[in-house]
């Protein structure tokens, strides 16, 4: 009996393989010239200080507007973008888009802050990250030290001269750095030790276990407390309930970003937020 389930499974799966094998190969079709048609959007999603509910950042999200499919998530495409070394061309699209965004909000007085843009190992080793950067803010008249890299654990940061260089020129040019992420890696620590980091980003995996879990707890705590020592700020993710901001609270982390507070929102939608949100809590 085991058996027969076993090669229907086998069956099912193989026929979902192909499906997902057909809408890949015609994913990956339509992603040509994407960013050039203008299907390419950047989400929102704000990151809350626990201590006074400010918001002190927003996150850009990418997201692809797909004629026929709608809004596509990123781990859809990224991957494919990756594959052929165009996330580069569209990193630097998201870079200047999410730095234009800024610098208009700030104009229309929701100033303060941040945005964090999420850099692929692509972008960072073979995409001229620092020129990158540098034109972005140039071309948007954004301050640097508004913009925040999210560089991902996975990324693999080679702890070698490329990677000593290439974030000590972003961080001459004001900009701060984040490790996103962070704790689903390996060396995590070597990162914390080596890097000129500004803050880290505890992976949701954490923050979704750590009330059930008590090793996942202690580790929270942990990491909230050795980023404290190093002076790094320290965002929580994918906070979904209150028990859990609590907790986070009182382990002393400094800002949470989840859908407790929103999910990543379109362009109008995060304006209409952060406005509504300056209008009550952040004039003072
Ligand atoms: P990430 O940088 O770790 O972003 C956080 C992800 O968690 C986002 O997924 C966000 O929508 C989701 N999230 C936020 N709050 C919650 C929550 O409370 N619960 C749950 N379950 N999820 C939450 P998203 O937008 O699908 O992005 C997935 C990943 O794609 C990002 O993970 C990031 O690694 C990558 N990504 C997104 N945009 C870009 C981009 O412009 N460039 C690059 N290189 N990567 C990007
Ligand atoms: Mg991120
Ligand atoms: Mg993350
Ligand atoms: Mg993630």
């Amino acid at each position: 009996k085991a058996k027969k389930s076993g090669r229907c499974q086998y069956r099912l799966f193989s026929q979902d393989l192909s499906i997902e094998a057909d809408r890949w190969h015609s994913l990956s079709n339509d992603l040509h010239g994407a960013c050039d048609r203008g299907e390419f959007v950047l989400y929102y999603q704000p990151q809350v200080a626990i201590g006074t509910s400010k918001v002190v950042g927003t996150e850009a999200l990418l997201r692809w507007n797909h004629p026929k499919l709608g809004i596509v998530e990123p781990s859809l495409f990224i991957p494919l973008l990756e594959e052929n070394g165009r996330m580069i061309e569209v990193g630097r699209w998201v870079l200047t888009e999410a730095c234009h965004q800024n610098a208009e909000w700030q104009a229309r007085g929701i100033t303060g802050v941040r945005v964090a843009v999420n850099i692929s190992a692509q972008q960072f080793y073979r995409g001229d990250i620092v020129s990158s950067v540098r034109t972005a803010l140039e071309d948007t008249g954004l301050e640097a030290r508004w913009l925040e890299l999210e560089l991902t654990e996975s990324l693999t940061l080679e702890d070698s001269e490329a990677t000593h260089r290439i974030m000590g020129e972003l961080k001459a040019l004001g900009v701060k750095l984040s490790l996103d992420d962070f704790g689903t890696g390996w060396s995590s620590l070597g990162y914390l030790r080596h890097f000129p980091l500004d803050g880290i980003k505890i992976d949701r995996s954490f923050v979704r276990d750590m009330l059930e879990d008590q090793n996942t707890a202690a580790i929270v705590q942990s990491v909230l407390d050795l980023a404290r020592q190093l002076n790094l700020e320290c965002i929580a993710e994918g906070v979904e309930t209150e028990e859990q901001l609590a907790h986070l609270r009182d382990s002393h982390c400094q800002v949470m970003q989840g859908y407790l507070c929103r999910a990543a929102m379109p362009p109008e939608e995060a304006a209409a937020f952060l406005n509504e949100y300056f209008a009550q809590n952040q004039a003072a």
